[in-house]
């Protein structure tokens, strides 16, 4: 699962440089996490660096984006590739086996 901030966010700025993925960012009132790019910090960190530096303890994981680690990993390899080639990643071509053996 991706990590989410909470309203008891103190916006103590801590946790935004640490992230390994860029996905925390200032919202309108507080922090917030982009699911699209939080991985856990699986592929960097043994642990989420945000929930370890968070002086408030509020970044739980966010029960709306339910995912397993092996999707986190791939979560991860995905990213890297974007931040590799950012013309690959807005290609990204879906390919299902597109030849079908008679
Ligand atoms: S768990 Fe890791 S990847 Fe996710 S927001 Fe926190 S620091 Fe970033
Ligand atoms: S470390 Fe915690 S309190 Fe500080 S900005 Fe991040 S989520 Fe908010």
């Amino acid at each position: 699962m991706a990590l989410m901030i909470t309203d008891e966010c103190i916006n103590c700025d801590v946790c935004e440089p640490a992230c390994p993925n860029d996905a925390i960012s200032l919202g309108a009132e507080i922090y917030e996490i982009d699911p699209g790019k939080c991985t856990e910090c699986v592929g960097h960190f043994d642990e989420p660096q945000c929930v370890q530096l968070c002086p408030v303890a509020c970044i739980p994981v966010n029960p709306a984006v339910v995912e397993s680690r092996e999707q986190l990993q791939a979560k991860f390899v995905r990213l890297q590739r974007a931040a590799a080639s950012p013309a690959a990643d807005a290609a990204t071509p879906s390919t299902p086996s597109a030849s079908t053996p008679a």
